[in-house]
């Protein structure tokens, strides 16, 4: 017996997703971006869906270490860089390629003497996270050329705005300023940029949200852009309640019947990951009917509407999020956005392979 909600990763969706990439910037090679245990989906998962792929980008060293153990022979990447010089052998002796990104990562580079690494400069072009600024930038990229320890030198920044309408006018003014003349390999796009903004494909695109199958766009569905979900978190309906008029639901009695109201108990909760701000409303499906959300999503339940589902019984699959619930809705209904649903996927949630 277990609690029945599972969430099932699609190796095809995955493959189809990064063959939109590939479509979308056809001269250019796709970096899978596989940080935060591949958005949710697990790395060792995605990978292996992947095994393929030109090249791999994520945060964690250790993962980036484990995902050359796992066989894999193509370009790793620390998106990142390294977090301490400590880390440099490991990574060394694992051809993992890192992001240097501020002073205290190229000095350590420069005393490092054990080995040859891949690097990606970051030029940081108005996200003010990460990367040397346009000023500091030539004299920075001088001394990382001149490193020992350094193999090849790529060129990289990362978007604040290749989503919105701001656009990216500004931060490729400063890019292109600062790389002017310099015959070096490039890499500029996120999802958002592979898609809206074809002048920043370059050598090597990164794609990640639009590998899982969600949108990077506020206003462009994953389904316009092409692309299946990857992740599908399902349940089933565990009660009913026949509510009369003037009844509530759940803590806080947020949600007050109008009139007699059928409310399934969807096994799913904050716990699993569901957001705990999606209101009334959210948009869910139940027994192949698109119906909504009731009530304040509680540690292992939600409550939802049966009145387009008049067929539902306990045991009905409903359908959280992934196929035929696109995941982007719900995070909107909730105030946030698909990469956070996916990333917060709890540990208590069952994950098999489509
Ligand atoms: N490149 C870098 C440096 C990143 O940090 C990320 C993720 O935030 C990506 C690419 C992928 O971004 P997206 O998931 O929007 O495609």
């Amino acid at each position: 017996m277990a609690r029945p909600i599972r969430a099932t990763i699609s190796g095809q969706a995955l493959r189809h997703n990064y063959g939109v990439a590939k479509r979308a910037a056809p001269r250019s090679k796709v970096i899978a971006v596989v940080k935060a245990d591949g958005y949710g989906h697990g790395l060792a998962r995605v990978s292996k869906a992947l095994k393929d792929a030109d090249a791999f980008g994520l945060i964690e060293p250790e993962y980036a270490v484990r995902l050359r153990e796992s066989g894999l022979s193509q370009e790793v990447l620390l998106l990142e860089g390294f977090f301490e010089a400590r880390e440099l052998p490991a990574m060394a002796a694992a051809s993992i390629a890192t992001a240097v990104h501020s002073e205290e990562q190229l000095r350590h580079l420069e005393a490092f003497k054990g080995g040859k690494l891949d690097t990606y400069f970051k030029i940081n072009t108005g996200m003010n996270r990460l990367g040397f600024t346009p000023a500091a930038a030539r004299a920075a990229l001088a001394r990382l050329q001149a490193c020992a320890s350094v193999k090849s030198v790529t060129l990289m920044t990362h978007f604040a705005t290749a989503d919105g309408p701001e656009g990216i006018g500004e931060a490729m003014r400063r890019f292109n300023e600062v790389t002017a003349g310099l015959v070096l390999p490039r890499s500029l796009a996120n999802s958002a940029a592979i898609f809206a903004h074809p002048e920043t494909h370059a050598d090597k695109v990164r794609e990640g949200i639009a590998l899982y199958g969600a949108t990077p766009f506020s206003d462009r569905s994953a389904e316009s852009l092409g692309l299946k979900p990857a992740m599908t978190l399902t349940s089933e309906l565990i009660a009913i309640q026949d509510l009369a008029v003037g009844e509530t639901i759940g803590y806080g009695a947020t949600y007050k019947a109008a009139g007699a109201l059928r409310v399934g108990v969807v096994a799913c909760g904050y716990a699993d990951g569901y957001p705990r701000l999606a209101p009334s409303g959210t948009p869910i499906v139940v027994g192949g009917v698109r119906t909504k959300t009731v009530g304040r999503v509680s540690m292992d339940m939600i409550t939802v509407d049966l009145t387009p589902v008049p067929q539902a019984r306990v045991g009905t699959p409903v359908v959280l999020w992934g196929e035929g619930m696109p995941i982007d809705e719900v995070a909107t209904s909730a105030g946030t956005v698909g990469y956070e649903l996916m990333c917060a996927l709890a540990p208590r949630v069952a994950v098999g392979e489509a």
